[in-house]
């Protein structure tokens, strides 16, 4: 008998953990400068419209990285046959994870019978498995396709960067300081985020990615998703937690198709902590995983409180959108659809089929 899905999925797992721990060896300048070089935007599924969320969204970003892949579009092998295309030979895919919590059974009264629902239709419920099954499919990037229309990336300006920062401080729920010192860290105690003065930073794309970090941390807060954030330097749980803000850090710069340069210097311990997140890998390749998890949750909240400001923005601004020139609208076509694409992640929730 064959390897079953369990093990196959666990074991690719480990590959990519393995990969992951021979890049990180190399230092944290050379683990970020990797991330950097990806070239592509939030990965979906260009057929079916649906955006990958938490480990799968890792894997195809793990694999855009390791294959240089610049389109952020994605599909499987039937999908590519249906619409026309064409696979390129010797094309080979990524394999995502398909969880599968619940199965759907009819809806039964006292007497046994089957229950109608006002529509005339049979009414399902859903029963929860004890354990949930884990399965897995495979899909192609747009590169490996021949057929597919161009893709065309958008282009961020660096007044955009400067928004976005602007933008994301204002929405934080816990406070942001630039102070005259030269670290960023987020205090748990007095819950706080402490950054150096805006001049110290290279330029505006990497205060947002400083700035996202230490957000995300701040997240763990009990006032907000609540997770043990007093974690002593060096051990298991400050790695972890350290994981959690990098991936999340990852995934919004990934969201708004943005790679931001690292000042190693101002997030505090950088060559340290990656000393603590190899030693964790090691011991425990799942918490990579468990972490794309958190990250997503992470950083759904962060999006989410983002979207409030935008709209409450938006109201105030109505009679500035009214004289719009052509070339906001493009951007703002863009928001609509970047808008979609949350809304679509936000539907699919945690614990979905596509994590
Ligand atoms: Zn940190």
């Amino acid at each position: 008998m064959g390897a079953s899905a369990h093990e196959i999925v666990m074991e690719s797992r480990q590959e990519i953990v393995d990969k992951l721990i021979a890049q990180m060896e190399k230092g944290y300048a050379s683990t970020r400068a990797a991330w950097n070089s990806m070239k592509t935007g939030r990965p979906y599924n260009s057929e079916s419209e649906a955006v990958y969320n938490g480990i799968n969204r890792f894997r195809l970003m793990f694999a855009s990285l390791e294959h240089g892949y610049e389109d952020p579009r994605w599909m499987t092998y039937k999908q590519a046959k249906d619409a026309g295309y064409r696979i390129k030979a010797g094309a080979k895919s990524v394999l995502l994870e398909k969880w599968i919590y619940y199965k759907e059974v009819p809806s039964l009264d006292e007497n046994g019978e089957q229950v109608i629902g006002a529509d005339g239709q049979p009414q399902m419920k859903k029963l929860l498995y004890k354990k949930p099954i884990v399965n897995y499919f495979r899909v192609f990037n747009a590169e490996q396709i021949i057929g597919v229309p161009e893709y065309v990336k958008e282009q961020i300006t660096e007044d955009q960067y400067s928004d976005y920062a602007d933008r994301f401080e204002k929405s934080s729920k816990c406070p942001v300081c630039y102070e005259n010192q030269d670290s960023a860290y987020y205090s748990a105690v007095e819950d706080k985020i402490h950054l150096p003065p805006k001049a110290a930073f290279k330029n505006n794309e990497t205060r947002l990615g400083v700035l996202l970090h230490e957000m995300a941390h701040s997240t763990g807060h009990e006032s907000r998703l609540n997770r043990p954030l007093l974690n002593a330097f060096g051990t298991p749980e400050y790695a972890k937690e350290e994981l959690n803000a990098e991936l999340t850090s990852l995934f919004l710069e990934n969201d708004f198709n943005i790679s931001i340069e690292p000042e190693s210097e101002i997030i505090k311990d950088h060559a340290n902590y990656v000393k603590s997140w190899l030693a964790v890998l090691k011991k425990e390749p799942d918490a990579l995983f468990d972490s794309c998890k958190t990250a997503e949750k992470i950083s759904n909240y962060l999006l989410e409180n983002y979207r409030e400001l935008e709209r409450s923005k938006d109201v105030e601004n109505v009679h500035m959108v009214e004289s719009e020139t052509v070339d906001s609208t493009r951007q703002g076509e863009s928001f609509a659809r970047r808008e979609m694409l949350q809304e679509m992640r936000a539907e699919m929730g945690f614990g979905n089929m596509i994590l």
